[in-house]
């Protein structure tokens, strides 16, 4: 089986390539040779994942699923949300970000929050969703040099290190991403 997944970030195709059986072949963007971006311009995650999905297999014809994740931070009611990549401002920047979000959260003690995955799948006509949350903690500081965007940090519930500091594979299990595709798997496993 052959499925498109609608990304160009290299290192979410890396995380989700390591979850997906041998037997299902994964082709990105880039393999489809679609090259625009993809637009995402809806106000909720599960609403840019399916926009981002439908436009693929609108202007692609083929199967295809798309993810859209955010974190969700208690204090400060959901945000950055589905804002998260560009909380900071359009430059997109992790380390921006990151600076952001600890400066609103300097005088908040609630320090819970979640990161949240969705993932639309379009299979043979039929539109399926996937969802994973991980629940954690901001962190005071940036801690560890691995991962991406907010991993430097976060902690996910029952860690001491944060998602910079653990190792894919472990993130890969305990982590919002992780258990969307590993939900979208089982799915597919199941055809
Ligand atoms: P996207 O929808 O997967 O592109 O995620 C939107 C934004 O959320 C990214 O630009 C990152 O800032 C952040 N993000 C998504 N997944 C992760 C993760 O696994 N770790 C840290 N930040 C993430």
């Amino acid at each position: 089986m052959q499925l498109v997944f609608a990304t160009n970030n290299p290192n979410k195709l890396k995380e989700v390539q390591s979850l997906i059986p041998e037997h299902i072949k994964l082709l990105s963007l880039k393999d489809i040779g679609c090259f625009e971006d993809v637009p995402e311009t809806q106000d909720s995650i599960e609403g840019n994942a399916i926009q981002k999905a439908a436009y693929i297999k609108k202007n692609y014809d083929c199967d295809c699923f798309a993810d859209d994740t955010g974190l969700q931070v208690e204090a400060l009611n959901g945000a950055p949300g589905v804002f998260s990549a560009r909380y900071a401002g359009a430059q997109r920047d992790s380390n921006d970000n990151m600076d952001l979000l600890l400066e609103n959260l300097n005088d908040k003690p609630n320090r819970n929050a979640q990161f949240k995955t969705v993932i639309a799948l379009h299979l043979n006509g039929n539109l399926k969703m996937f969802t994973g949350i991980c629940k954690g903690q901001i962190t005071t500081e940036r801690q560890g040099l691995k991962g991406f965007g907010y991993d430097p940090i976060f902690k996910a519930e029952g860690y001491d290190q944060t998602f910079a500091e653990i190792s894919l594979a472990e993130k890969n299990k305990i982590g919002h991403r992780g258990k969307a595709v590993n939900a979208l798997v089982a799915f597919l496993n199941d055809l």
